[in-house]
């Protein structure tokens, strides 16, 4: 069998891995349109500020590394453009050389992520507007920063813009957020995101709401001055784009595979597509979303690594059903985490699902052992049945525990009530004995 995988980073090279690992005889070919491979992009925004020492530490696997340990016939710089599903071809452009290439296949995985979105401001070529997803983004960024760059803007209050607020702040920038929503990281409700903006305020992050960009001005050099809104100027050294990304799938336009949430490619329990022998995983599909019920489109490097290995499996016959998401996901912001699992409010209002609330100040360690570690913890259920739907905890130290284990008891659709029987560890250094999402279940 010949295998092409399309996007070689983290879902299509799980994919590669399990074909390797997995099976014998196999011809495995990867193209890739960047340089590298098999990169932690999730760490990028730490490279900037130095807490990761140098983009190279976030690579796992080089090309060369896959091709003489593992076979598989990598290549970078190589555009795939087009697919015909009739004759089983792949076309694109070898940027190395300038010149076509095209190739056949038995199965083809297409892993080919998303990319951020650039919506057409006036200017947006301008020296000094960036995006971040990929490692040369994030030396471009680097490379820009300098004494003249102290004001510097993030356009959207996602989980990049977050993160990259923090980054900024930490190598002494005056850091604004211009986001044309009410809040920041939307994912949460209001009560919540009140939280995250306290934090921002306290660390001297300038936020701005309700204001639309509209493009950028320049100085006499062609580099950025300030982004222009619907309600004004922003005096601006450096911008960062981060509001939210499109799935790499235009270059399937005519094959007839099915496209839904957000123009991602809809795969079935086994990754594969709407056509035969073609399959997809990764920022580039959608995810069943086991809550909702129903396909959903949350891009993750959960998901992807996830999702890739599935694929891998299923490609090689090896029938392995992918399980589904929760929406679990956790954001470092300043001194706080913001752990969100499920659905919010807003969520479950959007899709009609029945559900009430419950939030709860409470604290990590046991009071008297320490007050500094507050933790707020909102859990919303369905309020008929009372199995939970979702769950938003901000707090320091413990987010991270708290919300895998509400993540664990949405996989496995639990009620408010069987999370009151849980039994979890407990000292007075890291919880009291009743934990706060218990206590949460108890008030619910
Ligand atoms: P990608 O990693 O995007 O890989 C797709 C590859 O396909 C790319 O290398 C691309 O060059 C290539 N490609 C695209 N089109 C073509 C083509 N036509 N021909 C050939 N090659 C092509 N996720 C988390 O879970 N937690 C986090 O904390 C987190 N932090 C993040 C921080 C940042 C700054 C960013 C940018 C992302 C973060 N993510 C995080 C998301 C995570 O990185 C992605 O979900 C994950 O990388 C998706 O993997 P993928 O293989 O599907 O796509």
């Amino acid at each position: 069998m010949k295998y092409i995988i399309i996007g070689g980073d983290a879902a299509g090279m799980s994919a590669a891995m399990q074909i390797v690992r997995n099976s014998e005889g196999n011809e495995i070919v990867t193209y890739e349109k960047g340089e590298t491979y098999s990169y932690g992009q999730c760490g990028l925004p730490y490279t900037i500020n130095g807490i990761v020492d140098s983009t190279d530490d976030l690579i796992a696997r080089t090309p060369e590394t896959f091709q003489e340990k593992y076979g598989i016939k990598t290549h970078t710089l190589h555009e795939v453009t087009k697919v015909d599903c009739e004759k089983k071809m792949v076309y694109g452009t070898n940027h190395h050389t300038g010149e076509g290439f095209e190739d056949q296949y038995d199965r083809l995985l297409v892993a080919t992520g998303a990319s951020p979105n650039c919506p057409p401001w006036e200017g947006i070529e301008s020296e000094g507007i960036f995006t971040l997803k990929t490692i040369p983004d994030a030396e471009e960024i680097m490379n820009y920063i300098n004494e003249d760059v102290q004001n510097v803007t993030i356009i959207g209050g996602g989980y990049i813009g977050l993160e990259m607020a923090e980054t900024l702040c930490d190598i002494g920038k005056n850091v604004q957020i211009i986001e044309r929503g009410e809040r920041l990281a939307k994912i949460f409700d209001e009560d919540m995101s009140e939280l995250i903006h306290e934090q921002a305020e306290k660390q001297n992050v300038k936020l701005t709401f309700k204001e639309s960009v509209e493009g950028f001005k320049t100085n006499d050099n062609g580099r950025v001055r300030c982004v222009v809104t619907d309600q004004g100027e922003h005096p601006s050294d450096l911008v960062i784009i981060a509001v939210g990304v499109t799935p790499n799938t235009s270059f399937l336009q005519g094959t007839g595979i099915f496209t839904s949430v957000h123009g991602a490619i809809e795969v079935n329990t086994y990754m594969e597509s709407t056509i035969k022998d073609i399959y997809a995983a990764g920022d580039c599909a959608t995810q069943y979303h086991r809550v909702k019920q129903r396909p959903d489109y949350i891009p993750l490097g959960t998901h992807a690594n996830k999702q890739g290995r599935v694929a891998g499996l299923n490609m090689i016959n090896i029938p392995t059903p992918f399980k589904g998401i929760v929406g679990s996901s956790i954001i470092k912001f300043f001194d706080a985490a913001l752990g969100k699992t499920g659905l919010s409010e807003h969520e479950a209002e959007a899709i009609h699902f029945p559900y009430t609330s419950v939030t709860i100040d409470s604290n990590h360690a046991a009071g008297y052992y320490s007050k500094d570690n507050p933790m707020k913890v909102k859990l919303v259920y369905n309020d008929h049945t009372r199995v939970l739907l979702g769950a938003q905890i901000i707090g320091g130290e413990g987010v991270d525990k708290r919300i895998d284990v509400i993540a664990t008891a949405l996989y496995h659709s639990m009620t408010v009530d069987e999370l009151v029987d849980l039994d979890l560890s407990y000292a007075p250094p890291f919880n009291s004995v009743w934990d706060p999402i218990q206590q949460a279940a108890r008030r619910a």
